[in-house]
């Protein structure tokens, strides 16, 4: 199965584009939703993250203190080092397992960090999901209530627009019009339907 990596920085519209190639019927697989499950109460992803970081990123019913964490390795390398440690490859196996029992010709697997991460799980295609800096920081201002200054802390610590766009095989330019971002997807699944053809050929 061609396995197309989406991918983009925060509010670019990474979720917008996936819904655009579910519509299509394309399976989605979700790196943001894995990461959530796997630290569901009683799973060992989230005794690993209590034993490295302590019991007070827990929440008094055993969930994790999703807050806590984050504040304790964004300002921290070697924490969000060790964070990363035991994530990434959980989520990079369970990628793998969702992929293996999918049949379809191809999928896209949305990972936000695939880039900065060592791209651990190969993927046949980078997909990038791209749009200007102050579109990113309205957006997410708008949508999640932060400040400016946290959603430009946010940006600056991912890679930079520059360089994801020269790492990328193909890009959606998510400016324009809901009509003109599906009419980009439109013709990325059928350029992915035709690669997938003749690879099986
Ligand atoms: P995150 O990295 O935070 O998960 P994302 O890359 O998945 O975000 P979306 O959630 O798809 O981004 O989009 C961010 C916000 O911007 C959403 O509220 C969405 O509705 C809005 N949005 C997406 N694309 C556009 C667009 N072309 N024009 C206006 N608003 C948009």
């Amino acid at each position: 199965m061609l396995k197309i990596g989406l991918t983009g920085g925060i509010g670019s519209g990474k979720s917008t584009v996936c819904r655009l190639f579910a519509e299509f019927g394309v399976p989605i697989v979700d790196a943001d939703l894995i990461a959530r499950q796997l630290v569901e109460p009683g799973k060992p992803a989230l005794s690993m993250i209590a034993a490295s970081f302590g019991l007070q990123m827990l929440n008094r019913d055993g969930s994790l203190n999703r807050a806590k964490l984050r504040d304790a390795v964004f300002a921290d390398v070697d924490s969000k080092r060790e964070l990363d440690g035991i994530m990434h490859p959980l989520v990079y196996a369970q990628i793998a397992a969702d992929v293996s029992a999918l049949t379809a010709e191809y999928c896209v697997i949305a990972v936000p960090l695939l880039l900065e991460s060592k791209n651990a799980y190969a993927m046949d295609r980078v997909l990038l999901v791209d749009c200007p800096v102050d579109a990113q920081i309205a957006r997410v201002i708008a949508r999640d209530k932060l400040t400016r200054q946290q959603v430009q802390a946010i940006i600056d610590s991912q890679m930079s627009r520059q360089e994801r766009l020269s790492k990328a095989d193909d890009v959606v330019e998510n400016i324009a019009s809901p009509e003109q971002l599906a009419e980009q997807v439109k013709r990325l699944h059928n350029s992915y339907i035709l690669l997938a053809t003749v690879r099986t050929q």
